[in-house]
């Protein structure tokens, strides 16, 4: 019963709701205990023959007074009980949602989307169910279980009442047993539910890779293999289901076969009167439940707690990265510093960027380029503080990042990152995601500026298609110009587009990359890209390999060095020679190529 100790903070909020819930249970459970009292009454006297009209008249209108109180009182006390757990659940809920926003990728790395998913679903509901149906079982067993036996012992036989409810605790006990059975068995059933559904929706959105290989049999298979499973763990489910019935029957059976036969002997030897033996199995049946409700708290318990305990051990993860005491308020502007001696991701072995010097001043642009892997995105999550340097500072304005408050911070900083991401609403919604109140015309004005303008007009509702699932609609060159639209609209200080026009091509790059140089004047501007025309105007260009700078230097200077940097541009000079069709194969263009070059 630890967990009603656990929730106590929530009880003592909802105090005055649990008391009156508790206490109308209680006046409802007294009045159970009077409508068979009722009944024996008539019974007797209709054995002894001294029923009167005006008897039946008051007792039968007590009887449907109590009727009625009842109904009212039931209604009452659920509405209170499970509208407080409702808010409990509310409660938790958003406290695991404000969490998570706090925490760092780091937490998401080694946590599984689908495990959070279930705290905040899951194990809020249970711990939701303990605090209503636990809460409601625990005091009608206790009080409603108490006072129907009280009232058998008391008013009737002790005896008897000893007897009839020999069997009352197997009843419990298997109840609580199924109980059990049927939630591991529905865990399973359900597990085997969402792999189908995994599946499910990965065949339909990989639909045309399967068809592509030529998987239809394969997948089929392996989905009716799935599928199989789960209907044997349903049919599992429902075996233990159909076990509640059969077993409650037979152990209220013996109960009313004990109570009716020695019952009967107490009325002929004159023990007991035949109004009090019916009085008594019709408390004999009203104890059943209290008797289920007992079994039904164990579980209701067990799993609440288990919920509970998972709630609050992630609700007691610290953010690795929260703002620091004294971290200032005020915007993170001016130049930018990295100065990083080493930095290894936690838990990996090989340090991610190694040595990495570089200054880039207020309004400067510096460019990164280097293979997939050699740290790029690394050194943008430290400037954006996902992760701490270790060994080494990023600074901004001569104030390290840890130094400014974590809104402070990211205020300032556009990031468009690799991995871009557009929400499940409409384009215009996605584009003003940063600025909700934004105007047409300024979201007119940055979709121009990253030419996607005509792309968007060309949708048949325009700025208010709806982005489908995973943004299907869009083509990987759409997505990534709405994702940078999605950061100009807030006018950033300081500008990341890590790889952001990789999808795009040659021709709209040039323009876009023009665009952005005039946007961007007197802004600073931090472009990784793969295509080394994305940092061909950057002040500075670092090339990375394997975390540490291999080459440095601005676009020309990096030509004369004749190594990695002039090599890729050469190749990519030809290719996109060859490409943009002005040549009529790769021969002629490496001759146009060494004529322009030379
Ligand atoms: P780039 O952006 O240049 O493609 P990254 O900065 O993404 O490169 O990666 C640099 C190195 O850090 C790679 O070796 C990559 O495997 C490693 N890395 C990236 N993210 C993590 C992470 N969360 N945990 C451990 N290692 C990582």
């Amino acid at each position: 019963m630890r967990i009603f100790r656990d929730l106590g903070w929530f009880f003592k909020q909802e105090k005055s709701r649990y008391i009156l819930g508790v206490a109308l249970l209680i006046v409802v459970a007294l009045l159970d205990i009077f409508p068979p009292y009722v009944v024996r009454l008539v019974v007797d006297g209709i054995e002894q023959g001294n029923v009167t009209p005006a008897f039946l008249l008051q007792w039968l209108s007590l009887m449907g007074a109590a009727g009625i109180a009842m109904y009212i009182l039931r209604y009452i006390w659920r509405i209170l009980l499970f509208g407080a757990a409702f808010r409990l659940g509310k409660q938790l809920r958003g406290d695991l949602y404000m969490h998570y926003t706090r925490m760092s990728p780091r937490f998401f790395n080694v946590r599984r989307t689908g495990d959070l998913m279930a705290h905040a679903t899951n194990d809020v509901q249970a711990v939701r169910v303990t605090a209503a149906e636990g809460v409601l079982t625990l005091v009608d067993s206790l009080v409603l279980g108490g006072l129907v036996i009280l009232s058998m012992a008391i008013f009737i036989s002790w005896k008897l009442t000893l007897i009839a409810l020999i069997p009352m605790p197997f009843m419990a006990y298997a109840i609580s047993r199924y109980g059990n059975m049927m939630h591991e068995r529905f865990l399973k059933a359900q597990a085997a539910f969402s792999k189908i559904n995994d599946k499910a929706q990965e065949n339909i959105s990989g639909i045309r890779v399967v068809k592509a290989f030529g998987q239809e049999e394969a997948e089929k298979q392996s989905f009716d293999q799935l599928s199989q499973g789960v209907v044997e763990k349903n049919i599992a489910v429902a075996r233990v289901d159909a076990l509640f019935g059969p077993t409650i029957s037979l152990i209220v059976g013996v109960s009313f076969f004990l109570a009716v036969a020695f019952g009967a002997g107490y009325v002929i030897g004159g023990e007991m009167t035949i109004g009090q033996l019916t009085q008594f199995t019709i408390y004999l049946g009203q104890l059943i439940w209290p008797m289920l409700a007992f079994g039904f708290l164990t579980n209701v318990v067990q799993r609440g707690r288990a919920s509970n305990d998972r709630i609050r051990s992630l609700l007691n993860v610290k953010p690795d990265i929260a703002d620091r005491k004294g971290a200032v308020q005020h915007p993170a502007t001016g130049a930018i510093q990295f100065d990083i001696d080493q930095f290894t991701y936690p838990g990996a072995v090989r340090p991610a960027l190694e040595a990495i010097q570089a200054t880039v001043s207020q309004g400067g642009t510096l460019g990164l380029v280097g293979k997939t892997g050699s740290g790029k995105t690394t050194l943008f999550r430290l400037l954006l503080r996902e992760y701490e340097a270790t060994n080494g500072s990023v600074s901004i304005g001569g104030i390290p990042v840890e130094g400014y408050t974590l809104s402070a911070l990211r205020a300032k900083i556009g990031y468009v990152p690799q991995d871009h991401f557009l929400f499940s609403a409409t384009i215009r919604e996605n584009i003003a995601f940063g600025k909700p109140n934004a105007t047409q015309e300024e979201i007119e004005r940055v979709t121009r500026l990253v030419q996607v303008h005509e792309d968007i007009l060309r949708f048949k509702d325009g700025y208010d298609t709806v982005v489908g699932e995973k943004g299907v609609t869009l083509s990987g060159g759409q997505k990534q110009r709405i994702s940078i639209a999605r950061a100009l609209l807030l006018d950033p200080e300081i500008l990341i587009l890590d790889d952001s026009l990789s999808a795009v091509d040659a021709k709209t790059e040039e323009l876009i990359l023009k665009a952005l140089r005039e946007e961007r004047a007197g802004k600073t501007t931090l472009i990784a890209a793969h295509r080394l025309s994305g940092v061909e105007h950057a002040d500075e260009i670092l090339v990375l390999k394997d975390g540490t700078v291999r080459e440095r230097g601005t676009h020309q200077q990096l030509l004369n060095n004749e190594d990695w940097y002039a090599r890729m541009h050469h190749q990519q000079q030809l290719k996109s020679l060859i490409e943009k069709g002005g040549v009529a194969d790769g021969n002629e263009a490496v001759a146009r190529l060494s004529s322009t070059s030379s």
